[in-house]
């Protein structure tokens, strides 16, 4: 039996000793680096002589940058020895458990660059028939390439940050017009939060040595801003006013007996997309719209796995450096309960919503609380957590 006495922190539940996902929590010596255990968090620092060498450094810092800097033999020594301290019967001297609801959760790293990619079929075919009804749902290099875009680093947010409904154009009858969004919308992803030494042309085979977790990822998008922008060079501002991301990042190692893979291609694709190990996660979300379980997507749909992604983001010579971000694009499958945006769910709004509360939504109105939760399947039949992404819509700010 563990020291420590919390259900949630059991081999069958998804925040078990299996997962042990990293985050920053506020203690009374300011902000620690910390890992999940159940429904508690574990400063580490309080507990940073159980640990030798450079991880003792590590797990002193008030972020993960240097965690995530120091490469994955550092990340799996880490584990380890986590794995042996919260397994033990008696605690390790120093050692606090904070409960998760009231610990207060920083951004754990600085975000670098980040990059949003489109590798659903289904949310691209989605997409495309609403955005463009005359065209081709899918234009031809989407099968070829995981089609993305540089997104706004610096309005990553962290889970549970309030969201203001952002400001901004959109198409009238009677040309543009200016004002709070009137679509705003959600889009749930599967992030990945980069380390390991800073790295060019980064092949398929070496994505472990540069992702060091897992993380959901909230792409707010305000739809009627996006729609008039968005041609010829995409996302802009419908986008970058902000992104939830998960306070917990699950570290790779914990997806091993989740990694299967991808949707088979229509094509041989070009060879360094070309993967010699499935990089596709069985990950299954859910997100709740106030309290209503609106959407189960499914990221054994995606049709470009992580590897892929990182591969294609880097083949032009890019760099990767620690505490960058990619995310994988809307999660949607293809049943209408498996999408991931309102955009579809709701069909451009044409399709409302009905809540538990009766209320009808198409988007999101002030006041409006997303959640959303995934799990994959763990080593032994267990069940490894993605820690919830959680934001609540306020007013615009004028
Ligand atoms: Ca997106």
């Amino acid at each position: 039996m563990s020291w420590i006495d919390d259900p949630a922190f059991a081999a069958d539940r998804p925040f078990g000793p299996q997962t042990l996902p990293y985050g920053v929590v506020e203690t009374a010596d300011g902000p620690s680096v910390a890992v999940r255990v159940g429904d508690h968090a574990l400063p580490l620092r309080p507990i940073a002589d159980e640990f030798t060498g450079e991880l003792a450094d590590l797990v002193s810092a008030e972020s993960l940058d240097a965690l995530l800097a120091a490469g994955r033999p550092a990340w799996s020594a880490l584990r380890a020895r986590l794995r042996e301290l919260v397994t033990a019967t008696a605690a390790p001297d120093g050692a606090v458990l904070l409960p998760l609801a009231d610990a207060q959760v920083r951004l754990p790293f600085t975000v670098g660059d980040y990059v949003d990619f489109y590798s659903s079929r289904h949310h691209a075919e989605n997409v495309g028939r609403i955005f463009r009804p005359d065209g081709e749902p899918l234009l031809p290099n989407w099968t070829h390439l995981p089609v993305g875009y540089h997104g706004r680093a610096g309005t990553v947010v962290v889970s549970g940050t309030d969201i203001p409904r952002p400001h901004g154009q959109r198409k009238g009858d009677a040309g543009p017009v200016f004002g709070p969004s009137v679509r705003l919308d959600i889009e749930a992803e599967v992030g990945f939060v980069c380390g390991g030494p800073p790295a060019r042309r980064v092949s398929t085979s070496a994505a472990a040595e540069h992702i060091f977790g897992v993380a959901l990822v909230n792409d707010w998008s305000a739809r009627d801003i996006q729609a008039w922008e968005y041609v010829p060079l995409g996302p802009h501002l419908g986008k970058s006013f902000a992104t939830s991301i998960g306070a917990w990042i699950t570290p790779l190692e914990a997806f091993a007996a989740a990694r299967v893979p991808v949707v088979e291609p229509d094509h041989p694709r070009l060879d360094y997309l070309v993967e010699d190990a499935h990089w596709g996660l069985d990950i299954r979300l859910e997100v709740v719209w106030n309290g209503t379980m609106v959407s189960r997507p499914d990221f054994t749909q995606m049709s470009f796995s992580c590897a892929q992604q990182l591969a294609h983001m880097t083949v032009n010579g890019a760099t990767v450096r620690p505490g960058d971000l990619f995310a994988s694009g809307t999660v949607s499958g293809p049943d209408k309960r498996q999408r991931g945006s309102f955009l579809e769910l709701s069909w451009s709004g044409k399709e409302p919503l009905t809540l538990d509360d009766g209320t009808e939504r198409t988007f999101l109105e002030d006041g409006d609380t997303v959640v959303i939760t995934a799990t994959a399947p763990g080593p032994d039949g267990t069940v490894v957590g993605l820690s919830e992404v959680v934001g609540t819509i306020v007013a615009a700010v004028d």
